[in-house]
């Protein structure tokens, strides 16, 4: 998208009165910039399980990466970002908050903003990663009209979404699934995570979510084909 008047990144939720039964999965591979202690003593920031199981059920996905969790996963980056049903779009660096207040995240100043964004990409490429998309997706989906400034000249569409999948260190895969079914329509963007450590269920949420919405009639496209629209 092109950035809007008065120089704002654009935002992009999901596709409105879509007369196409699609629906884009999106998962935020979150880690942030000081959680490599914790991941060096044995947590999951990642969730190889999830990614084999959007496979082997050929769900078309766009994983909203942090470059931390490249830095700290490169061959599941690289694995990712060259599968063509995949598509990396961006998720900060640091994972730290472009606006305030957002869940007690710590901040990543106005000046800095654009260089967080940019060094996700350079860790993206530094992996390996090919499939790699211009969207960004702010740290707990917190911004204003600031961040929007800050990030135009890097070029990125702003990424949110219509239904919240509510995975985030949910234990009931059956809540987060119904959640999911009760939310979708036509054009939606759901919002989900690719992290062990964080959002648990998720995989056997998907397990549910892919073939009840495909009864329905459902398609899974990535944001890059809910958005040529
Ligand atoms: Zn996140």
């Amino acid at each position: 998208m092109a950035p809007g008047p008065s120089g704002l990144t654009p935002v992009y939720t999901h596709r409105a009165k879509s007369a196409e039964k699609v629906v884009a999965l999106t998962f935020d591979a979150d880690m942030t910039a000081d959680q490599g202690p914790r991941a060096a003593s044995g947590e999951h920031f990642d969730n190889p399980e999830l990614i084999a199981t959007l496979r082997r059920l050929k769900v078309d996905a766009t994983v909203f990466m942090t470059g931390r969790w490249a830095e700290e996963y490169p061959d599941q980056a690289k694995s990712i970002g060259n599968d063509p049903r995949f598509e990396i779009a961006n998720h900060s660096y640091s994972h730290y908050a472009f606006a305030t207040p957002c869940y007690g995240l710590p901040t990543v100043a106005g000046p800095d903003q654009a260089a967080d964004v940019q060094r996700a990409f350079d860790s993206f490429r530094d992996a390996g990663a090919v499939n790699v998309v211009p969207y960004f997706r702010f740290p707990g989906g917190c911004y204003d009209d600031a961040a929007l400034r800050a990030l135009a000249p890097v070029g990125v569409t702003a990424v949110q979404w219509d239904v919240v999948s509510g995975d985030a260190f949910a234990k009931d895969a059956d809540a987060v699934a119904e959640q999911v079914l009760d939310g979708v329509k036509p054009g939606s963007l759901v919002v989900m995570h690719c992290t062990r450590s964080a959002a648990p269920v998720t995989e056997r949420a998907i397990r549910r979510i892919v073939p009840e919405l495909r009864a329905r009639g459902y398609r899974f496209v990535k944001v890059s084909e809910l958005m040529s629209h």
